[in-house]
């Protein structure tokens, strides 16, 4: 099965992802993170991407489709994944459907995680996490028991830097120009269902159970 999750920046992909990968067994790809591998260990692809990910736009899709292709090796035969992030553009989704044709896949769902514009800002630039273990915090919502500290004691909190307010404005603006078409683009294809993302974390958990279930039994 194969599962994209569309959504705004901050719209909380990313926290529903973690538990759709527990309940359906489904492998994680997100290309937000396999690009910020890259720059880490500093690859050609890495050096690229660098300057459009600090302006909050996006990477040209050429480059996106040939790492996101990379990326699906890693799917197991009989398992699926839960792409995060990718497609973005109608361009990477055309060449996502032609690749998955190649094997006789598809994607079999789309989530849309709908949040209003005016709540975004406030949850991308509280996000901090801890460059050791990973743990996720947000200042307001979910704030760590030391200031600025990891809870598990490892280190101080990081913020990414495309996490400011001046990128996060740029961002949302990218997402709603380059990305949000690709509703249409899976209405047509009537495999999309919206999800209300301005709720808490238990009550979208519990939108996406409801429609991963009707989806797949369909
Ligand atoms: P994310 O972690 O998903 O918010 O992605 C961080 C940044 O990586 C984005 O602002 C883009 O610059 C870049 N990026 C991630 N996924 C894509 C994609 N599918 N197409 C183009 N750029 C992307």
């Amino acid at each position: 099965m194969i599962v994209v999750f569309l959504g705004p920046p901050g719209a909380g992909k990313g926290t529903q992802c973690k538990e759709l990968v527990e309940r359906y067994g489904l492998l994680h790809l997100s290309s937000g993170d396999a690009l910020r591998r890259h720059r880490k260990e500093g690859t050609e692809l890495g050096q690229k991407a660098q300057s459009y990910m600090d302006q909050g736009t996006l990477v040209p899709d050429d480059l996106i489709v040939a790492m996101m292709m990379d990326e699906m090796k890693n799917i197991e035969q009989g398992n699926g994944a839960i792409l995060d992030g990718f497609p973005r553009t109608i361009g990477q989704a055309e060449e996502l459907d032609a690749a998955l044709a190649k094997t006789e896949a598809k994607v079999d769902v789309v989530l849309n995680l709908e949040v209003d514009d005016s709540k975004l800002e406030e949850r991308i630039t509280g996000r901090r996490s801890c460059p050791v273990c990973g743990a996720a915090y947000h200042i307001t919502f979910n704030p760590p028991q030391r200031e600025n500290q990891c809870n598990a004691g490892c280190s101080e909190l990081t913020q990414r830097p495309d996490d400011t307010s001046e990128v996060v404005q740029n961002r949302i603006k990218t997402y709603h120009e380059q990305t949000s078409p690709l509703v249409e683009y899976y209405q047509a294809k009537g495999n999309i269902v919206n999800i209300d993302g301005n709720v808490s974390i238990d009550k979208v958990t519990q939108s996406i159970r409801v429609a991963m279930d009707e989806m797949t039994i369909a």
